[in-house]
């Protein structure tokens, strides 16, 4: 009986000590917290993305730099959809720089309200416009300094737009490009701007603006935060640890739902 009660320890020293190694072994092959493990190469990863996704685009609908700038700053904390939905009567309403520079915001908010922060965001897109008709004769300038000079537009605004809408090369880097190349180890870095230098260093020019577009659709549709690693065109080279199908992040993810599901009903009680 105790010699039983004594295998089933070893048994269970082993299994923990298996555990250990196995998720050593991730924290081993995950290039953001080792720095020292080799980059997977980006065109390959390119390649594989543009198989799934052909002609890679921004999903935002426009007709002009400035409504695809008044688009992107809308798409904040919103989603394309939404910002398409919106749009048309916003610029049918308001078709230029010059008109949206002397709206009241009044006029503009109910038109915007669907994106959410409609307050916040008819008073930003008011401004840019101001800004744009009092420097730049109602024009979006295509320069990455001058566009990051104006009210509400950060590198990713001015990117989206240059590499759109004006003919430069852009690279985007967004909440899925951020999280699609750490997982499959196209970086190292975190902070928006290095990973963009990074992908900028390692496709050419002429590759960056679809690049970033391959990874947000990705993002969207496959490597979401539960990634459908299963039906993934970047599987092969992908340095994910947790490439099950699917199956472990859902698996990871749900147990502290369910322990604050039951912490809830014990409040609750
Ligand atoms: S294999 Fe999984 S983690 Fe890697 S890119 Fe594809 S979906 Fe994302």
């Amino acid at each position: 009986m105790a010699r039983a009660r004594c295998d089933q320890g070893r048994r269970f020293h082993r299994i923990a000590a298996l555990s250990c190694l196995d998720l050593h072994y991730h924290h081993r092959v995950s290039p953001r917290q080792k720095p020292d493990v080799p980059l997977v190469a980006a065109p390959a990863v390119l390649e594989r993305l543009l198989r799934h996704y052909p002609t890679p685009d921004t999903e935002l609908v426009y007709r002009s730099p400035f409504e695809l700038l008044i688009a992107t700053v809308l798409s904040a904390q919103s989603t394309d959809k939404r910002v398409n939905e919106t749009t048309p009567t916003l610029f049918a309403r308001f078709p230029d720089a010059a008109a949206l520079a002397a709206a009241d915001p009044a006029d503009v908010e109910p038109l915007i309200h669907a994106t959410g922060f409609f307050r916040v965001k008819a008073k930003a897109i008011i401004t840019l416009s101001q800004r744009l008709v009092q420097d730049h004769a109602g024009q979006v300038p295509a320069d990455m300094d001058v566009l990051t000079t104006l009210p509400g537009v950060g590198r990713k605004t001015a990117n989206v737009v240059l590499g759109h809408a004006l003919g430069v090369p852009g690279l985007p880097v967004d909440r899925h490009v951020l999280r699609v190349t750490e997982r499959i180890g196209l970086t190292h870095e975190t902070a928006p701007e290095a990973v963009e230098r990074d992908l900028c260093e390692a496709v050419p020019a002429a590759d960056w603006t679809r690049m970033s577009d391959a990874l947000i659709l990705h993002g969207r549709r496959i490597c979401r935060p539960k990634p459908l690693c299963d039906v993934c065109e970047v599987a092969d080279v992908c340095r994910y640890p947790f490439k099950t199908g699917g199956l472990a992040p859902l698996d990871l993810a749900a147990k502290p739902v369910a322990r604050r599901a039951r912490r809830t009903k014990a409040v609750t009680r």
